[in-house]
């Protein structure tokens, strides 16, 4: 999944579960897989056998967000909200697919497997475009309900991170 569909559906998915999390963190969070592997790739692709998924999208690395999160936040909740879009990436990523559990439980599988690409057009294409039509939803529809157009609205929401 791209942007829209990781932004739109993790944010909110937090705000269900907790109305006060701070969707920058949120946001940056539900990113940060690809924000971290995809320079990877293409800085130094031997690393991760040219696959655009590596170590951010690892369980094992999701356990050091964890408790960097749980030594920031010290409460439990926020902690594990924030967490929670950290991981949910991996299920917007269908991370069970196309030998992407190799990546997922790494090293316990052994090495980064190569890239597999399946047929063009598949369920998983449908996945993701389903995924970044929803995720466009919800942003445009949470930007107009809380003005997010007007720039006082930006600006306040920018700075704390929450939705009037
Ligand atoms: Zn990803």
């Amino acid at each position: 999944m791209y942007v829209f569909g990781h932004v739109g559906l993790t944010v909110a998915a937090a705000r269900a579960v907790d109305r006060d999390v701070d969707l920058r963190w949120a946001a940056l969070l539900a990113l940060a897989p690809d924000l971290l592997d995809k320079p990877v790739s293409r800085l130094w692709p031997a690393l991760v056998h040219h696959n655009s998924r590596g170590f951010g999208h690892t369980a094992l690395f999701s356990l050091f967000i964890l408790a960097a999160l749980l030594l920031r936040k010290r409460r439990p909740k926020p902690a594990l909200v924030l967490w929670g879009c950290y991981a949910g990436h991996f299920l917007l990523d269908a991370m069970w697919m196309n030998g992407n559990p190799a990546v997922l439980l790494w090293p316990l599988l052994g090495d980064f497997p190569r890239p597999v690409h399946g047929p063009l057009v598949s369920w998983l294409t449908v996945w993701y475009v389903v995924g970044e039509i929803a995720g466009l939803i919800v942003v445009v529809k949470l930007a107009r309900r809380h003005g997010l157009l007007e720039r006082p609205k930006l600006a306040a929401f920018l700075e704390s991170g929450r939705l009037a």
